[in-house]
């Protein structure tokens, strides 16, 4: 049993064996291969995390296939009282689960903390879920004939997550497919893959039968096995834009339903009457808050006039300087290291590429970072001004702590720049004017919105997702959309045999 289980931290330096979760348990099935997982502050590995096979993963979904008759055939109310243990269960290790997170990820552990409390607020929507559930009755369709409408499991479903939020992006699936009477197969990123496990163990001490959840850790082996597999009925994914359009089209070529959430580059409109305190604090905590490893992170500043250009420049600089870089487990640090010394060196190049294109390079977050931190997958926050639509830096999504401003001179200009962008995840506007925001609000082509909110995720009652290319699929994530897509609709229309008389008939039936 690794010490994790045990309920100590991870922050030692033993290298531990993170293992799948089959059928209520820990343990390799077939391949032995595994991949480091790494302490991103530091740079050590800190664990081996095993790679599953397609034979490994058939495993898995067998015994999820072989748990679906009886979970689906448990009364809803009864499947939401595991929830609601699972629910306690989560909130007394809520520490330990955040410091897990920040030892694999790196995020601060505040952040840490704030996310599995987010998975928490699935959790809780999971519970009232049965309410979800109740179907449509009509009587007197016909004679003495009834209609009536409900929603059943789909079976096997499988979740695909990013390193970003081990905890949080898993607890957006899993929660709403078991509370609908699904089985799971989820298969987390190889690059913090501990979380799951301790969220399977979770679900298996408060009462949830063997086989129902399951982890199968991997990359593509895996996550292939999954699309392909005849027996899983439905794929959630969210990842980068690439995998999520290949997720899209490999799945529903093999007939299954798909919801698979990509990329992003949020914008944040900054309107010259907007509280320039509050835009400015809010643009610091969103874009280099989880070192930018964030979907709804804002990597655009768009200041509206050169005023405002001007000042919200001076003002970021001065932040920037008391920017706190350091381990995540540090008090007082407010940005970790990023997920991985290889995605730290890609979003590194990205300033590179930034100047060979012309931008101005303002803060130079490769430069001023703490001596002792040399170990460790670290880079500061960069700032680039005047940045143009047609720049890489611009188009493409770098996932780090690069905050790119551009400046326009109309509100109609920064609405016109944000829709024409590929992505369509998050935005935000900052504004004093209502009509300002109401326009935004209705015009602007982006999934989720904030008015003097930097971070827009809806809570969990509502449901998550973008638009354009940061989804793929018909479904958003957790809330009303998350229901309907762990389930589908039955109609039955119903008649007792009675005295009314029976006879041939060979036209559509009307009930007239
Ligand atoms: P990623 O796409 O590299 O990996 C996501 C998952 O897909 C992992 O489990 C990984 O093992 C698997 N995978 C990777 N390459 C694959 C391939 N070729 N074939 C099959 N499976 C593959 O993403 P990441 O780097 O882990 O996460 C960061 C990305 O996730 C960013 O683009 C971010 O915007 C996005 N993200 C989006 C949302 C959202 O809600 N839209 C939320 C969080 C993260």
């Amino acid at each position: 049993m690794s010490a994790a289980a045990q309920g100590s931290p991870t922050l030692v330096d033993t290298v531990l064996d993170i293992d799948h979760y089959i059928d209520g348990r820990t343990g390799v099935v077939g391949s032995t291969e595994r991949a480091d997982v790494y302490n991103p502050a530091t740079g050590r590995v800190t664990g081996r995390v095993a790679l599953a096979t397609e034979a490994d993963t058939d495993t898995a979904v067998a015994a999820a296939a072989a748990a679906f008759r009886g979970w689906a055939a448990t009364p809803a109310h009864v499947r939401a009282r595991v929830m609601f243990r699972f629910r306690d269960l989560v909130e007394q290790h809520t520490d330990r689960l955040a410091a897990l997170i920040t030892a694999e990820h790196g995020k601060v552990l505040s952040d840490a903390k704030g996310e599995v409390i987010r998975g928490l607020e699935v959790v809780e929507f999971a519970c009232g879920i049965p309410q979800m559930l109740k179907g449509d009755f009509s009587e007197n369709v016909g004679r003495a004939v009834d209609g009536l409408s409900f929603r059943q499991p789909l079976g096997v479903v499988a979740g695909i997550s990013p390193f970003n939020f081990p905890a949080m992006v898993p607890m957006w699936m899993f929660p709403v497919a078991l509370a609908c009477g699904n089985t799971f197969v989820m298969k987390p990123s190889e690059k913090d893959p501990t979380l799951s496990v301790e969220l399977a163990r979770l679900l298996t001490a408060a009462g949830l039968p063997d086989g129902v959840f399951n982890v199968v850790h991997g990359g593509k082996t895996a996550v292939d096995a999954l699309l392909e597999h005849p027996d899983v009925a439905a794929i959630s994914f969210v990842g980068s834009t690439p995998v999520a359009e290949y997720i899209h089209r490999t799945a529903s070529a093999n007939g299954k339903r798909v919801q698979a959430l990509g990329g992003a580059k949020n914008h944040m409109v900054i309107m010259p009457d907007a509280d320039m305190d509050q835009a400015v604090s809010a643009l610091m905590g969103a874009a280099y808050g989880s070192a930018g490893e964030r979907c709804m992170a804002i990597s655009v500043a768009v200041p509206v006039g050169e005023a405002t250009a001007v000042e919200l420049r001076r003002r970021l600089v001065e932040a920037l300087a008391d920017l706190k870089v350091g381990p995540g487990d540090e008090p007082d640090v407010e940005m970790g290291p990023l997920v991985s010394c290889v995605h730290r060196d890609k979003v590194a190049s990205y300033l590179e590429v930034g100047l060979e294109e012309g931008a101005e390079l303002v803060v130079d977050g490769r430069t001023g970072l703490r001596s002792d931190l040399e170990d460790g997958f670290f880079l500061g926050g960069s700032l680039f001004d005047h940045v143009t639509p047609s720049m890489r830096i611009y188009r493409e999504e770098i996932f780090g702590p690069v905050l790119s401003i551009v400046r326009v001179p109309s509100f109609e200009d920064a609405l016109r720049l944000v829709n024409e962008h590929e992505f369509g995840n998050g935005t935000a506007i900052f504004t004093a004017d209502g009509n300002t925001a109401r326009t935004y609000l209705a015009e602007v082509e982006v999934g989720m919105v904030g008015i003097n909110v930097p971070i827009p995720v809806p809570m969990a009652f509502h449901s998550f997702g973008g638009w354009k290319r940061s989804l793929f699929g018909d479904h958003h994530v957790h809330g009303p959309e998350g229901v309907r897509f762990y389930t589908r609709n039955k109609t039955a229309t119903t008649r007792w045999p009675n005295d009314t008389q029976v006879r041939n008939n060979y036209s559509m039936p009307t009930h007239e």
